[in-house]
């Protein structure tokens, strides 16, 4: 069956760092229903011709938004190459085509009950969607993040992600920054290593770990893991190219 791609609008673009905007849209035609989809799932969003027909021109992005609320989604995007700067010049108001959800990466509330997130950059993308999911349905479920960026400014969902903390007894979030003093707030210094693992979490036993980012960071922390022991039935990964 062909995909169906629907017509969305942006409502609202945020800078969310230097180099990170947060879009959020909805379906131009109010009849359209948002799809279904879980924690952790990703979109294909597709540029429009100047019939606003769905071009060739599209690339996979990880909903931040949380499944339950309906009324738009959202993404965090890095603008690096063709697609994102043109997504960069886009305003609210304008439009592309969306189709999903697609993706096995995602969170499971039966088999994550302790899990531990791993995230490189725009990877916190997915993981800002299971965060607050878990937060909003006030589970017991435990979640331990690993947040890693270059500068401080590069940290997107910050203070987000500090108010999910206080919100959601079951949710600690340990920030790093690997070319920056790290400011107040902000725990560690350089790539995450074996001894902030052990620093953070003493036992390993029973826990999952999701990891995403770049091929590179999920390679890295894949490694790390293997290095403590960590099975690979345990680690699930959704690499951004
Ligand atoms: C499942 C999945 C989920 C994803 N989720 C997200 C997400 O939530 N957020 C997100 O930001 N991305 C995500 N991505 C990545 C996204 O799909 C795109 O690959 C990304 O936005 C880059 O697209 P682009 O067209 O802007 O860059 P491209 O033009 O495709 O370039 C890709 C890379 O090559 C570099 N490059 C481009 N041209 C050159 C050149 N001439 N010389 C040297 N280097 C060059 C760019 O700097 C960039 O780093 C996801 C990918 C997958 C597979």
């Amino acid at each position: 069956m062909p995909l169906k791609i629907d017509t969305y609008e942006f409502t609202e673009i945020i800078q969310a760092t230097p180099d990170v905007k947060i879009f959020k849209f909805k379906p131009v035609i109010p009849e359209t229903k948002i799809f279904n989809y879980k924690p952790g799932q990703f979109l294909m969003m597709y540029m429009l011709d100047s019939e606003g027909k769905p071009t060739n021109l599209a690339r996979a992005y990880s909903i931040s938004s949380n499944p339950i609320q309906k009324d738009h989604l959202e993404l965090t995007i890095k603008i690096t190459g063709k697609f994102t700067n043109m997504l960069d010049k886009m305003k609210v108001g304008d439009r592309v085509g969306v189709t999903g959800s697609f993706g096995v990466f995602t969170y499971n509330t039966e088999k994550h009950k302790d899990t531990v997130m791993m995230a490189g950059g725009v990877g916190i993308a997915p993981f800002i969607s299971m965060v607050r999911f878990s937060t909003a349905q006030k589970l017991q479920n435990k979640i331990f993040l690993f947040y890693s960026n270059r500068t401080n400014k590069d940290i997107s969902h910050l203070e987000e992600l500090k108010r999910l903390e206080e919100e959601n007894p079951n949710f600690r979030a340990i920030y790093t920054v690997t070319r920056d003093e790290p400011a107040s707030g902000i725990h560690e210094q350089g790539r995450f290593n074996e001894t902030h693992i052990q620093k953070y979490l003493p036992a390993l036993e029973g826990k999952n770990f999701m990891l995403c980012g770049s091929t590179a960071m999920v390679n890295d922390f894949t490694a790390i893991l293997q290095a403590l022991g960590v099975e690979k039935f345990r680690i699930t990964a959704e690499k951004f190219g």
